[in-house]
């Protein structure tokens, strides 16, 4: 069965040497806009697997290029670890092509001055409550399509969404009768040693950690300025951080998939320094997506400045400390009220001798894989589109512990206020 990966950045990297240790992956094609770093990928990889490796240029933003590609390769499963503004012409592609989809972030609009997304835009912040550019809406709209097809569509098997929300129904599934309160908690006490740079694709994160905060209580979201909620947490293997409260995919998928949630909030922990560099880049303009005209081009300001900042899969060699993520949950078993963490801890440069890339990118790479193990093996076999917490978490947790991301559960954890 034959494997499609279309992107090759720091989390493809991580994907792509976790399939090569499992042999359930025996034919993979690495497909991206820069087929350089495919080719260079395959040459560190070729001689420490059985699987066959090959390589591709593909432009993800082309529903004819992917396609085009796609008919040649043939392939069982497409695993999508390029960019969220790809999502909708990937999933176009495998319904054309009959391949299953799976993927690491829900969509989001590259363009968000386009009117004609605008309109739909505002529609669902008036109707649902937030304010975020990225939602699920616009992939679940595609259930139909795959159930007729026969096609899986798995969202979100990164580490959050993805391993937090399989963590969720692990817990629903063995701790609990009713999950009432979920606060995902996501620290990363790693140093690169750089002022200022972002883990995963610049563009992204700064879109995501500049923009409003959300949580979801009680049926609705209550909005938040951006980092408006503080709060500190000593971190397992990191110590003392401030976090701050963020708007986060899965919360969605989450308040629909765990019946009887009353509140799910996520926190994400922050250095004082990245938050000094964000506020005067959004300050000045840097963050927006509008293009502006300079010296006769038109440039967009966060794809200059992303331009400028270390890449994200060069910080693997200098970044040390430890990564903590996991959910603390509080609900009811046996009519009494009970609390459970659960949590992995990762290390950064144990991430880079194993993959030549840091615990961000492990963390997602490792469960981007395992979700799609989930897939090509028919363990989660289901027509449609689905998030991972609507499947069966067991098989999935037994392969986080083999593949490189134990977890632990503290039955008697400090909660936040
Ligand atoms: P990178 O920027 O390192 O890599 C993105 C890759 O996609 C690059 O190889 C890039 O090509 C390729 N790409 C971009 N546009 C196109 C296109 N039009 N056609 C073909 N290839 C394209 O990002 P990351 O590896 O850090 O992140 C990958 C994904 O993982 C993102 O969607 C991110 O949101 C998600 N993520 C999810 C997390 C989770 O926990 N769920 C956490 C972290 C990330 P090129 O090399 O030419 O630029």
């Amino acid at each position: 069965m034959k494997l499609l990966v279309i992107g090759c950045g720091g989390v493809a990297t991580v994907a792509i040497h976790k399939c090569c240790q499992n042999p359930l992956f025996t034919d993979i094609c690495i497909a991206s806009r820069t087929k350089s770093k495919c080719d260079a990928l395959v040459e560190i990889l070729k001689d420490k697997t059985s699987a066959k490796l090959s390589t591709a240029t593909v432009d993800a933003d082309s529903f004819d290029s992917l396609v085009a590609l796609m008919k040649e390769v043939k392939p069982h499963t497409v695993l999508n670890v390029a960019l969220p503004y790809q999502d909708l012409t990937i999933m176009d592609a495998c319904l054309e092509c009959n391949a299953n989809y799976v993927d690491t972030a829900n969509y989001e609009a590259e363009d968000t001055d386009d009117p004609e997304w605008r309109a739909i835009y505002e529609k669902r912040c008036k109707e649902k409550g937030f304010t975020a550019y990225f939602d699920y809406s616009w992939q679940w709209a595609y259930m139909d399509k795959f159930k007729e097809k026969g096609l899986t569509a798995l969202l979100g098997t990164g580490f959050d969404p993805g391993v937090t929300s399989v963590f969720s129904a692990y817990a629903l599934k063995h701790y609990f009768d009713e999950i009432h309160y979920i606060d995902i908690l996501d620290c990363n006490g790693g140093d690169h040693g750089y002022p200022f740079a972002t883990n995963f694709n610049p563009e992204i994160n700064l879109r995501e950690v500049s923009a409003n905060g959300s949580y979801w209580e009680n049926g609705k979201w209550v909005e938040t300025k951006p980092m408006e909620i503080k709060r500190e947490y000593n971190f397992e293997g990191v110590g003392m951080k401030d976090m701050y409260l963020l708007h986060h995919e899965e919360i969605e998928s989450l308040a629909k998939n765990i019946p009887g949630v009353k509140r799910i909030r996520f926190f994400m922990t922050f250095g004082q320094s990245y938050l000094m560099h964000m506020n005067c880049l959004q300050n000045v303009g840097m963050l927006s997506t509008t293009p502006v005209m300079f010296e006769g081009r038109e440039i967009v300001p966060i794809k200059f400045l992303k331009a400028l900042l270390p890449d994200p899969a060069s910080l693997g060699p200098r970044t040390v400390g430890k990564t903590n993520i996991g959910c603390i949950f509080k609900g009811i078993k046996d009519g009494k009220e009970k609390t459970i963490y659960i949590y992995n801890v990762c290390d950064h440069q144990e991430c880079y001798k194993e993959t030549g890339a840091q615990a961000v990118s492990y963390t997602t790479g490792v469960p981007a894989m395992i979700g799609t193990a989930m897939v090509m093996s028919g363990t989660w076999n289901k027509a449609g589109v689905y998030n991972v917490e609507e499947f069966d978490p067991d098989p999935y947790m037994d392969m986080l512990g083999k593949y490189g991301l134990p977890w632990v559960v503290d039955e008697n954890p400090v909660t936040v206020e």
